[in-house]
C-alpha cells in the first residue's frame, strides 16, 4: 500500500502555508482518497504557531520540522528537513511544491533516501487499468508533447508545477495534534543575512495575477505620424501595471530590440518573454498588444485560458483563431482609455 507524503512550507511571512504548498495539499488529499492510502502532511516552519496554520484534513497525520533554522531557504537546513520528514512518514510517494525553495532541494533529498524525482509535473491521476497504479503527466519540448509516466520505484517524487491544482481550502488546524520531527542539521557553512527584492511596483512578472499584459514590438516601431514612442510607451504600460496588478510578459521581437540598439522598454527583459523559446504562464486571462501573434510566439499561451487581442493588423496571427477577441485598434489610444477608466475607479 502506498504512503503519501505532502511536503509543504511556509510563504514569506512565515505565518501561513505558501499557496503552492496548499496546491500540493490539494493533489495530494484527492490521490490518497483515489489509492485509499494514507496521507502525511509535511510542513517546513520557523514554529509550530506558523505550522498550526496548516489546513484541517481528517484523517491525516501532520508532522513538522521547525525552529529558527528553518525560517529561510537554505540547502542544508531544508534538505535535512526534508530529509526527516520523508523517513518519519515513511513515504513511497512524496508530493511538493515546484517551488524555487524545495525545486532545489528535492532532487538531492531523493538521492538521499534512495528515491527517484520528476519534475514539472502538471496533473497526478490513477490509472485507468485495473490495478490502481499511479501516473503523473508532464509536458516536453515546451508544452508540445505530453508525457504520462508511471514508476515502479520506490520513494518517488514528484514536484507539481504551481497553477495546476486549486488550493486546498479548510479551517486550519488551530489545535489540531503536530507530531515535531528532529532533523539532523550538518555543520551550516551559510548565513542568511537577510533577503533583498525588488519593490512591490517594480516587480512586473507576477504569476499570481489574474491577468498577463504582453506588450509587442509594435510599441517601439514607427505609428501612424511616422515617429517612435517609446517614452510615451513605457508610461501608458506602467500605468497600466499599477493600476491593474496585471503581469507583464512580451514577445521575443521586443525583449531582442536592446541587443541591437533599437528603441527598448527599460523595465524588460528577458525573463518577460513568453512563447516557444521563452515562459509558458499561467494567468486566467491575457491581453496581447502591438503584437503579431506568431506561432512562437502563441504557444506560450497555451494555458491562458481567455484571450483577448489588441493590433492595428485586421489579418494578424490573433484574428486566425488564436484570440478570444481581437480589437483592430490603436493600443497607445485603446490603453490610454482603458487607464483613464481604471485610475477613475481608484
Ligand atoms: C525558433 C524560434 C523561436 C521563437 N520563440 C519566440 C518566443 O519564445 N516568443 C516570441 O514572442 N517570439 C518568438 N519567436 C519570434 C516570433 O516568430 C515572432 O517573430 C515574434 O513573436 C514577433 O513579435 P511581435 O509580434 O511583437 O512583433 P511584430 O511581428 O513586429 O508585430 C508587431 C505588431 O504590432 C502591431 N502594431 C504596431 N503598432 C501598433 C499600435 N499602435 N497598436 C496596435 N498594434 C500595433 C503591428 O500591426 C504588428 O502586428 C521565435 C521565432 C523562432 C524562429
Amino acid at each position: 500500500m502506498e504512503s503519501l507524503l505532502v511536503i509543504t512550507h511556509s510563504d514569506e511571512t512565515g505565518a501561513a502555508l505558501s499557496k503552492a504548498s496548499l496546491e500540493a495539499v490539494t493533489a495530494g488529499q484527492q490521490l490518497a482518497a483515489g489509492l485509499d492510502a494514507s496521507l502525511t502532511i509535511g510542513i517546513v516552519a520557523r514554529d509550530m504557531a506558523s505550522a498550526s496554520n496548516a489546513p484541517a484534513i481528517e484523517g491525516a497525520r501532520f508532522i513538522a520540522v521547525c525552529g529558527e533554522a528553518f525560517a529561510q531557504c537554505r540547502y542544508a537546513t531544508d534538505a535535512a528537513a526534508c530529509e526527516a520528514l520523508c523517513r518519519a512518514a515513511k513515504a513511497t510517494i512524496v508530493l511538493a511544491p515546484h517551488s524555487s525553495r524545495l525545486a532545489r532541494v528535492m532532487a538531492g533529498v531523493a538521492h538521499r533516501v534512495n528515491g527517484v524525482i520528476d519534475t514539472h509535473i502538471a496533473a497526478v491521476s490513477l490509472s485507468s487499468g485495473g490495478t490502481a497504479s499511479v501516473e503523473a503527466t508532464r509536458w516536453f519540448y515546451r508544452q508540445r508533447i505530453e508525457a504520462e509516466i508511471t514508476r515502479e520505484k520506490r520513494p518517488w517524487f514528484l514536484l507539481l508545477d504551481a497553477g495546476t491544482h486549486a488550493p486546498f481550502a479548510a479551517a486550519v488546524m488551530g489545535g489540531a495534534k503536530i507530531e515535531t520531527i528532529d532533523a539532523d542539521l550538518p555543520a551550516l557553512r551559510t548565513l542568511v543575512t537577510g533577503l533583498r527584492t525588488p519593490q512591490q511596483d517594480a516587480e512586473t512578472i507576477r504569476p499570481d495575477a489574474k491577468l498577463l499584459f504582453v506588450a509587442g514590438a509594435g510599441w517601439t516601431k514607427k505609428q501612424p505620424d511616422g515617429q517612435i514612442h517609446a517614452a510615451e510607451a513605457s508610461e501608458l504600460i506602467l500605468r497600466f501595471l499599477d493600476a491593474s496588478g496585471a503581469s507583464l510578459g512580451s514577445s521575443k521581437s521586443l525583449v531582442d530590440q536592446g541587443g541591437e540598439g533599437g528603441s527598448v522598454l527599460p523595465f524588460l527583459t528577458h525573463l518577460n518573454q513568453v512563447g516557444q523559446t521563452g515562459s509558458t504562464p499561467r494567468h486566467a486571462k491575457g491581453l496581447a498588444t502591438c503584437c503579431h501573434g506568431e506561432e512562437p510566439h502563441v504557444v506560450g499561451w497555451r494555458f491562458i485560458a481567455e484571450r483577448r487581442a489588441i493590433s492595428l493588423d485586421p489579418n494578424c496571427g490573433w484574428t486566425r483563431g488564436k484570440a478570444d477577441v481581437v480589437y483592430i485598434a490603436d493600443a497607445f489610444r485603446v490603453m490610454e482609455r482603458v487607464n483613464a477608466l481604471l485610475e477613475s475607479k481608484k
